[in-house]
């Protein structure tokens, strides 16, 4: 089954290489979903193609749904390039409203600005594998939703229940403080080595940290910590709806 969505795999893994990443694409249109580290979508990332194909270069932005479009693109190889200015307007916007005792929907700053209130140190990048499974139509339980049907990503089934063994093997084994790449970075309390599903599918391995979103991740970090200063300055009672 997990054969079977490789096709599905491919296609999106265009859009998940971050801030680089090249496609060979046929005459039409080129289409995507932007995602953190996390694996959460990403709206407003301004995603532009390049080629040797196009006479200068084409942007379109990601839709809060993380899709993002070029409709038409003659044939080439192309580098896609994901940049944050999208991004942080709406990390502007969440502030301003913040500020202005609105509430704003941008749920990627919020969700991170409570884990920095809380003081996180992230052992995994997520709850995959730990308080969260995926589930086959077959009844098999993997890791997550993505990796649902994968025999080499399988932690038991619904009918035999987890496999504790295989389970606490999984994760003494992507414990943050196996991934050494990451040891000296100060993003990784909060990302601590990133998706495991975009792990998978760009280096063949779970285990691998991201490190080709780092620039990406050190960056977004950087402006939800510039936005939680400044409502720790301003507007502090905001915060303490996260204590
Ligand atoms: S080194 Fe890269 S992948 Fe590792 S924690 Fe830092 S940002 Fe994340």
């Amino acid at each position: 089954m997990f054969n079977a969505r490789r096709a599905f795999v491919v296609a999106v893994a265009i859009c998940l290489s971050t801030l680089t990443a090249r496609a060979q694409i046929n005459p039409g249109h080129l289409t995507g979903i932007v995602k953190d580290a996390q694996g959460a979508v990403l709206p407003g990332v301004t995603v532009t193609a390049t080629s040797p194909a196009l006479l200068g270069a084409q942007s379109v932005t990601s839709e809060a749904n993380g899709e993002y479009r070029f409709p038409s693109l003659p044939a080439g190889t192309y580098t896609l390039t994901f940049e944050l200015s999208g991004f942080q307007t709406l990390a502007a916007e969440f502030l301003d409203a913040a500020l202005a005792g609105k509430r704003h929907g941008f749920s990627n700053v919020r969700d991170t600005l409570e884990e920095v209130h809380k003081g996180m140190s992230k052992a995994y990048p997520c709850g995959a594998g730990l308080g969260l499974m995926g589930v086959a139509t077959d009844g098999d339980v993997a890791l997550c939703h993505r990796f649902a049907g994968s025999d080499e990503h399988k932690l038991g089934s619904v009918f035999s229940g987890v496999d504790h063994s295989r389970q606490d093997e999984f994760l003494l084994k992507h414990h943050i403080a196996n991934k050494t790449d990451c040891s000296t970075c100060w993003a990784r309390p909060l990302c601590a080595g990133g998706c495991y599903h975009e792990a998978h599918t760009r280096y063949g391995s779970t285990v691998e940290p991201n490190l080709h979103y780092c620039e990406w991740i050190r960056a977004w970090t950087n402006t939800c910590l510039e936005v939680y200063g400044a409502l720790a300055d301003k507007k502090p009672e905001f915060l303490a709806q996260f204590d």
